[in-house]
């Protein structure tokens, strides 16, 4: 195929893989093949890309694309296919009322397909039934943000992770998950004599070894030992009392939990945990990073806040190389965070449960609905709809019948329900084989739109290929399915830019109710100016785009004090136990993305590990007989799987780790997320992904 653009003719786009969002040059060429290097002017990456990002010239074949929309595997046109999408929704909510439909989207998706989404589950159709794959990777973080700030506020921005002199990632493989960024650390330690960096984790990772410090905690203890470094934090007199009186509450009742708490719980020596209080105690710029480690449990909500806690009694937040800092992992987690993707979210991080907040969008959509209270997050939502309580599913850009937690029954559940829809790249996802209608949407390379990274910096994701056969924007998509259902003013949108100045206007009202999300500055901007648009990071107002956030100690809860919460050490919910004794720790490998649908193209990236693994630490290998490269099964009452075994002593005794990539397509017995018990965080309903647990033995293929 030949790109919109003229072969030789360069475009600014972005990554879409994980969360650093890393600014990206790709070319055409003559055969309709992209060559792409990192944009030396993008502020994530300053060009640099790492070895997934460049190889996205290598997955834009059009091998396995969907290119027409097809019904039941037999090829239908656009209109049939819409006209069929809007019937079966509107059927299903005639009948059993709009909670009978749900959406579950992704954090692949553009803001623009993200906004429209919403707009039409939440404003139209009336129910809050839309959530996004987004719950397995941040919702914790959400959660916690809104706890501690008032709002899902990222205080802090990547430069200060270079600035700091102390930092600590929790529960993150930076090196494997945001490669860049840990490429722009590494070059800072390199720099910088004073830098020392830690890591929490209680696997040692490729990100381990740039560590000063590794403290392998017993696997969900995290809790335990910020309670611990609170206390420590009081005890040496090293609160900012200043901050804490004018502008943090809670700080009391935080301390008391903190103080008792039982450090032994971490499994960490005296000596470890000293050192790690006399690092961060004694180093004023102290960049605390978290990412899925923290996130994927049934305390992750906790364990966010046990670290806020910390940065709010010290007053490092906000302030060049110090604060509390998440990372994503999708391209646009945070963009689905803003447009409120999320079940218990509205847009420009509106509360769905606030009714001055709903009748705010409900005015400016003029929208005939709105639900007052939250949808089903996805666990709920994959449950309801076993219980035969969702009637009709639309899946948009994502594969939860792999990654979800206990796939086997999520797979059942939408091969049971009365009618799915998925729009994807192609029908051969597992999802995608079990719909009635699939239909093609564009991919990286044909998106146009935005996307948010991990520092707020809003980027464009341009279009520099055309879009294949048939296939379509997802707002497109979703907007002609809005107006079959009779919502025509509402969805009457022909280019991204007209849904990107409305979402932006709404921003406005929000900012106007005391919001953190603002980019009421681009409200008005001109196509071509949305076509121009550099990396900027948000609040975007009038006055231009703004950097650090509650510098000033001004924070967005009703008091504009931060909030210190007390905190409890919990333990994961599945304990092992004489038939299941190990824990299952599940993860990503460096070089795929997901469930493998386009980094699964390129040769090149899956030489780094060609097939499923599990991880194994020597004394556990030698009690079950295996050696390294023979084969294992693993299983436990959700499913079983077989892996082969790689033995480490970079894992715990008593832990395997095993990837989350491969698929019933690509690997049938090496998919992990069947075996995964699908524990939630009570707060967040983010599922424990990380600490399930299973039998190991030796399998014998004879
Ligand atoms: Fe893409 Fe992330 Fe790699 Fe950057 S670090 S090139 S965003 S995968």
């Amino acid at each position: 195929r030949s790109g919109p653009m003229a072969a030789g003719a360069t475009v600014c786009t972005t990554c879409p893989y994980c969360g650093v969002g890393c600014g990206v040059l790709a070319t055409p060429d003559t055969a309709g093949g992209l060559t792409v290097k990192g944009d030396p002017n993008h502020p994530a990456n300053l060009g640099r890309l790492c070895s997934k990002g460049s190889a996205l010239g290598e997955t834009v074949d059009l091998d396995g694309r969907l290119l027409q929309p097809k019904l039941h595997g037999k090829d239908v046109g656009w209109n049939d296919a819409l006209d069929l999408v809007a019937r079966k929704f509107q059927d299903a909510i005639d009948r059993y009322g709009p909670d009978s439909v749900a959406f579950y989207v992704s954090g692949q998706l553009l803001t623009e397909d993200y906004y429209v989404a919403n707009k039409l589950m939440k404003g139209f159709i009336g129910s809050a039934n839309i959530d996004t794959n987004s719950r397995l990777c941040m919702a914790s973080t959400v959660a916690g943000h809104k706890r501690a700030f008032g709002t899902d506020t990222v205080p802090g921005v990547y430069e200060d992770l270079e600035q700091c002199d102390l930092l600590v990632l929790v529960g993150s493989n930076l090196a494997w998950c945001h490669p860049v960024l840990y490429q722009r650390v590494a070059a800072a330690k390199a720099e910088n004599p004073n830098m020392r960096v830690i890591t929490v984790d209680p696997r040692r990772t490729a990100t381990s070894d740039l560590s000063d410090l590794h403290l392998a905690l017993q696997p969900g203890t995290d809790v335990a030992l910020f309670n611990y470094l609170l206390a420590e934090i009081a005890e040496r007199g090293a609160v900012d009392q200043a901050f804490v009186d004018q502008n943090v509450e809670g700080f009391d009742d935080a301390l008391q939990s903190a103080m008792a708490n039982n450090p032994a719980i971490t499994g960490l020596s005296a000596a470890d945990l000293k050192a790690f209080a006399d690092m961060w105690i004694g180093t004023e710029r102290v960049v605390t990073v978290f990412s899925q480690g923290v996130n994927q449990s049934s305390s992750g909500s906790d364990k966010v806040n046990a670290i806020l806690n910390c940065h709010l009694a010290t007053g490092r937040i906000g302030r060049e190389g110090m604060g509390p800092f998440s990372v994503t992992g999708q391209p646009n987690a945070m963009g689905g965070r803003e447009v409120g993707g999320l079940a218990n979210m509205l847009a420009c991080h509106l509360d769905i449960e606030n009714a001055e907040h709903r009748h705010v969008v409900q005015n400016f959509w003029n929208a005939p609905r709105m639900p007052e209270k939250a949808g089903l997050k996805a666990v709920d939502m994959f449950r309801a709809m076993s219980d035969g309580k969702i009637k009709a599913l639309w899946v948009m850009c994502t594969n939860p019948a792999v990654s979800l937690p206990e796939a086997d029954a999520v797979a059942n559940a939408i091969r049971d329900c009365d009618f799915v829809v998925v729009s994807d790249l192609t029908d051969q996802t597992d999802t995608a084989k079990l719909a009635d209608l699939v239909l093609p949407a564009t991919g990286w390379g044909e998106k146009d739109g935005t996307v948010t990274n991990s520092d707020r910096t809003i980027s464009r994701q341009r279009a520099v290929l055309p879009a294949p056969g048939l296939a379509r924007h997802d707002w497109a998509i979703i907007a002609d399915v809005g107006r079959r259902m009779g919502y025509t003013e509402a969805f009457d949108y022909e280019t991204g830019a007209e849904i990107f100045r409305e979402y932006a206007a709404l921003s406005g009202l929000a900012a106007d109710m005391g919001r953190d999300f603002d980019i009421s500055g681009l409200r008005d901007i001109s196509d071509a100016e949305y076509n121009g648009m550099k990396p900027q990071r948000w609040p975007v107002t009038s006055n231009g785009p703004t950097g650090r956030m509650f510098g000033d100690g001004k924070f967005f809860t009703p008091s504009g004090k931060g909030r210190m919460l007390p905190l409890t050490h919990r333990a994961p919910q599945s304990q092992p136990t004489a038939e299941l004794p190990f824990r299952l720790n599940t993860g990503r490998v460096r070089d795929q993305w997901h469930t493998m649908t386009r980094t699964g193209k390129s040769a090149r990236l899956t030489q780094h590990i060609a097939e499923p693994f599990a991880e194994l630490h020597p004394m556990d290998a030698q009690r079950l007989g295996v050696s390294d490269a023979d084969l294992i099964q693993l299983s436990n009452p959700n499913g079983e799987a077989i892996l082969r075994v790689l033995i480490t002593d970079r894992a715990q005794p008593g832990s395997i780790f095993a990837p989350i990539h491969w698929t019933g397509q690509n690997a049938p017995t090496g998919r992990i997320d069947r075996l995964v018990t699908a524990h939630v965080d009570p707060v967040s309903g983010q599922p424990e992904s990380k600490a399930s647990v299973t039998a190991a033995e030796r399998f014998d293929a004879t």
